[in-house]
């Protein structure tokens, strides 16, 4: 058995897996980050020290949102959960003797859906993560590809619009400025300002503050022009990013996670067929694309499977 960690903005979400990937019990406590990493990792070791009563274990992996140094086992940067060069791996060895692993959040979600998620039968495979920004993560034979100082996968700052909207990485016309949620609700909001007709108005009261994702996925399946032609340009451009990931990557399957993947097909239809026409491959095999299956499991289940390397 291993213990994986999802160490999240919001929660620390721990869990005891098997080799295979199955949760057998499982620990949370808020994250309340706000008090500083030394409280909240006083928290960590108590989750850890449920999980292991009665219990023996090969490893423990632990999932950030933010970057880390693996080899030295320091969380460089995570703003979500106020940590800045926390020796992590370091401190739960103050404690445990075992082997702790560190990657980020979208790295173990990836080997998640690639050990017994959406991917299990893929020996390679790429997870984009939709949410406020895109994550990413590149699996092959169910270990990460990380490159050589372990940043690979930002996927989100392949740019995909020369001169486009400005990305808080210092670059313009990002993936993640116009494939993620937050991209999709920016865009409704900014051509409701310029007074659209849309079914959203109604859903929000013309509060148009109140949109989110999945307003738009509703109001677009009632029918409503608005909604259906900002899904149209959006999947156009989640499209053309995904075109480029597949001509470098020539993965067999992506899989699509984060609050959107929730809208399935509606959504993995128009898209596979957009991506289809894009690719430079054209005769060949295609690479699958499909919906992520573990939802927010897959950051215990990741974290627990990074001793694989
Ligand atoms: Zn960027």
């Amino acid at each position: 058995m291993h213990i994986g960690i999802d160490l999240g903005g919001t929660n620390i979400d721990t869990g005891l897996v098997s080799e295979e990937g199955v949760i057998s019990s499982r620990k949370s406590m808020p994250t309340r980050a706000e008090r500083g990493s030394a409280e909240v990792i006083k928290d960590l070791l108590r989750l850890i020290e449920m999980l292991l009563e009665s219990n023996s274990i090969q490893s423990i992996g632990v999932g950030v949102p933010g970057t880390v140094i693996r080899d030295q086992g320091i969380v460089n940067f995570a703003c979500n959960i106020n940590f800045h060069n926390v020796r992590l791996v370091h401190e739960l060895n103050q404690q445990f003797d075992y082997p702790v692993y560190l990657d980020n959040d979208a790295n173990c979600a990836a080997l998640g859906e690639a050990v017994c998620g959406a991917a299990e039968n893929y020996d390679t495979s790429l997870m984009v993560t939709i949410g406020t920004g895109i994550g990413g993560g590149i699996v092959i034979n169910k270990r990460i590809y990380r490159g050589f100082n372990g940043a690979a996968g930002e996927i989100g700052h392949m740019v995909i619009e020369t001169n486009g909207l400005d990305c808080a990485c210092g670059r313009k016309g990002c993936f993640e400025k116009y494939a993620s949620t937050s991209a999709l609700v920016w865009e409704a909001k900014r051509k409701l300002k310029n007074q659209a007709d849309s079914f959203l108005r109604e859903m929000t009261s013309d509060n148009i503050d109140k949109i989110n994702g999945e307003m738009i996925f509703s109001a677009a399946k009632q029918g409503d022009k608005f909604s259906l032609s900002l899904i149209d340009r959006y999947t156009d451009y989640f499209a053309e990013g995904l075109a480029n990931l597949i001509n470098i990557f020539e993965p067999e399957i992506i899989v699509i996670g984060g609050a959107v993947s929730r809208q399935g097909e509606y959504l993995i239809n128009p898209l596979k067929e957009k991506v289809h026409q894009k690719v430079y491959s054209k005769t060949l095999p295609k690479t699958n694309i499909v919906a992520a299956v573990l939802g927010s499991d897959s950051g215990i289940i990741g974290a627990s499977q990074l001793w694989r390397g």
